[in-house]
């Protein structure tokens, strides 16, 4: 079938050339029927880099200076991330999960206390609360944003609550203004975890800037990327030096004289080489979360118009999305039944990577059993533990795992048209999803 255009309609269908084409091309079969791909070219490969990557590598190679000490990469990107985020001051570490662990130590979290985190991240953020033998408890989803949902943190809080671990996930923002209004009142510091939002904005301020502390990660799928790498935002000099101290196996910035030591510690170091890398990479990075930008809030706004999804929102205050992931829910009701693995296999085969994201991480076994070990046993007691068990329920959360589709940030990397693909790909999805259904 064909849909004829009058003369009237025509120019203004050229002006919108693609979404023209896809009005027309919804009828087309899927891929998965035997119609024609919408994408053959492949999506943006990342990382990018050039020649300013590897000048800067080689520099750092033939300085003989591969480590922090006596190098002055390291020391460079500190000063250069610390100018881009607007934050005091900046530790640059080994990764993400050694970020949250340096902060959690320095923000004095300790064998006993209570951190609050979100059920829909990466392990990481609970990894470094076990990694302090605190107790993570658990708040419940936003499914409009995907964040925590800040409406439900306060009744989390007990007279242990050390910390609140908020996390700005897939490069969106979490109500900081409830959040930070929450913290103060309690009485508890802010670590947030910026590992997926480089460069997304609150209010204007970029986040990692707005908690005590605030952690992001270099790891080779973020959208900062030196293999693996980390930093902490710091808005205390005193917080940053114990932290500084603690990464660097106990030796602080200031000398204390051979072999004398300022605390604990470990060695969680970033090398000259990765920060070298960063620097390069820092010089595209506005460009593309800019670019990553325009193409989620575009793509956002074909989506919204498609029944059956609901791409993730933003609160009022979020005035910058980072968009690391492009998250939206799938109603398979509003595709005849089609179920999410289905859905997403038919767009896999118009040539459209998605994934299914997170699954529950609070009622995850590595958990139970982390819980249940004789050191959490003789910390926390029994009957701590058995509440926080009586009391670790998400259910919004556990929906939302069920609904999740994710588009990774190099999509948001693509010429504005493969949006219109991708939303071209859905909408030929949906109308055949009733023969899609019963293959
Ligand atoms: C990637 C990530 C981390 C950990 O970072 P690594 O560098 O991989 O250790 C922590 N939290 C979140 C939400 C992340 O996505």
């Amino acid at each position: 079938m064909t849909t004829r255009l009058t003369r009237r309609q025509l120019p203004a269908a050229a002006g919108i050339a693609l979404s023209a084409v896809s009005a027309l091309g919804a009828t087309e079969k899927p891929a998965m029927l035997g119609g024609p791909k919408i994408r053959t070219a492949p999506f943006p490969a990342w990382p990018r880099f050039d020649a300013t990557e590897e000048t800067a590598l080689q520099d750092v190679l033939r300085s003989g200076k591969w480590g922090r000490s006596g190098g002055q990469y390291v020391k460079r990107f500190e000063e250069a991330y610390a100018k881009l985020t607007g934050a005091k001051e900046v530790l640059a570490v080994c990764n993400g999960t050694s970020a949250l662990t340096v902060a959690l130590h320095a923000l004095g979290v300790e064998p006993g206390d209570e951190v609050v985190v979100p059920p829909y991240t990466f392990i990481a953020t609970v990894n470094a609360v076990l990694r302090q033998h605190a107790l993570p408890v658990f708040v419940d989803s936003d499914p409009e944003t995907f964040q925590l949902d800040a409406r439900k943190l306060e009744a989390a809080i007990t007279r242990d609550t050390k910390a609140l671990v908020p996390v700005h996930l897939g490069g969106n923002v979490c109500d900081m203004d409830a959040i930070l209004a929450i913290a103060k009142k309690r009485g508890v510091v802010v670590v947030e975890d910026a590992c997926q939002s480089h460069l997304a904005e609150w209010r204007g301020r970029k986040v990692g800037t707005l908690g005590d502390a605030g952690c992001f990660s270099f790891q080779a799928s973020k959208n900062l990327n030196s293999g693996e790498g980390g930093a902490v935002a710091f808005q205390n000099e005193d917080v940053r030096e114990r932290a500084y101290a603690f990464h660097n196996s106990g030796s602080g910035t200031k000398s204390l004289g051979s072999f004398m030591y300022a605390s604990e510690g470990s060695n969680l170091r970033l090398t000259e080489f990765q920060a070298a890398l960063l620097l390069a990479q820092m010089t595209r990075l506005e460009q593309q979360a800019k670019l990553r930008m325009e193409n989620g809030t575009y793509l956002a706004s074909l989506l919204r118009q498609i029944p059956g999804l609901s791409p993730a929102g933003q609160y009022a205050g979020c005035t910058n999305n980072a968009f690391h992931l492009f998250m939206f829910r799938y109603d398979a009701a509003a595709f005849s039944g089609l179920p999410r693995a289905g859905f997403l296999k038919a767009l896999a085969a118009e040539g459209i990577p998605a994934s299914t994201g997170y699954t529950p991480l609070n009622t995850q076994d590595f958990l139970k059993n982390a819980l249940a070990s004789r050191g959490y046993l003789r910390i926390f007691g029994e009957r701590r533990l058995k509440l926080w068990a009586d009391q670790n329920h998400c259910p919004a959360n556990d929906r939302l795992c069920t609904e999740a589709v994710w588009f990774t940030q190099n999509l948001m990397l693509s010429e504005r048209s493969a949006m219109d693909q991708i939303a071209d790909a859905i909408r030929r999805i949906q109308a055949y999803s009733g023969e899609l259904a019963r293959v």
